[in-house]
């Protein structure tokens, strides 16, 4: 806005909405406004979640998992098999493989993919600890699953990740990748019909 028609406490918020994943400047100035419509219903309210989980939140020292306990929710559950580990990109990802119930298993949040292209190396990313983890003080851990995204940096991490993880004694395995559930071959990519192909199975 070159000529200000709201005053700068509007603006700030608006400024930071728009930086928000998935909010941009139009969708920011709405969120805005239907905030500022819902004062006491929404407003107010927001103001004092987004405080107080600012103050709690914190990356888990375990998997790198964020959360307002610490360790995390999920290392802390005893339910959990301290036999798998699910090495995933990102929380997100953590979230979408609890949201489909996919594992009872632990996981390891790498925070990025290897981008040499980017700059980021293995010393960027939370790996420190993962040789550690599978190790472990009673060798619990008989499989790793790389749970990481079919994307070329996806997949060198993995090919990376597996050579560290060499010795541990550990089973790697990786996630399948092709045909989607429900998902009809004439529709697919080449590349998808082609790596279903090769990672076909026994029926
Ligand atoms: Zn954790």
């Amino acid at each position: 806005m070159t000529r200000a028609i709201v005053g700068p406490e509007i603006e700030r918020l608006i400024q930071l909405l728009a930086r928000v994943p998935g909010l941009g400047p139009r969708s920011a100035r709405r969120a805005a406004l239907a905030l500022m419509k819902r004062k006491e219903a929404l407003m107010e309210p927001l103001g004092r979640a987004i405080t107080e989980a600012a103050a709690a939140v914190s990356i888990c020292p375990v998997c790198g998992n964020v959360d307002t306990q610490s360790p995390c929710s999920i290392c802390r559950d005893p339910t959990r098999d301290a036999s798998l580990l699910v090495v995933v990109e990102d929380v997100g990802d953590l979230w979408a493989l609890e949201r489909a119930n996919a594992t009872k298993g632990r996981y390891h949040v790498l925070g990025g993919v290897l981008s040499p292209l980017d700059g980021i190396g293995p010393d960027d990313l939370n790996l420190g600890n993962i040789v550690g983890r599978v190790r472990g003080e009673d060798g619990s851990v008989a499989e790793v699953i790389l749970a990481m995204n079919a994307t070329v940096e996806g997949q060198t991490t993995a090919h990376y990740i597996t050579d560290q993880l060499a010795g541990t004694g550990a089973r790697v395995s990786r996630l399948a990748h092709g045909v989607p559930v429900g998902g009809e071959l004439d529709y697919l990519d080449d590349g998808t019909l082609a790596a279903a192909m090769k990672s076909r199975t026994p029926f």
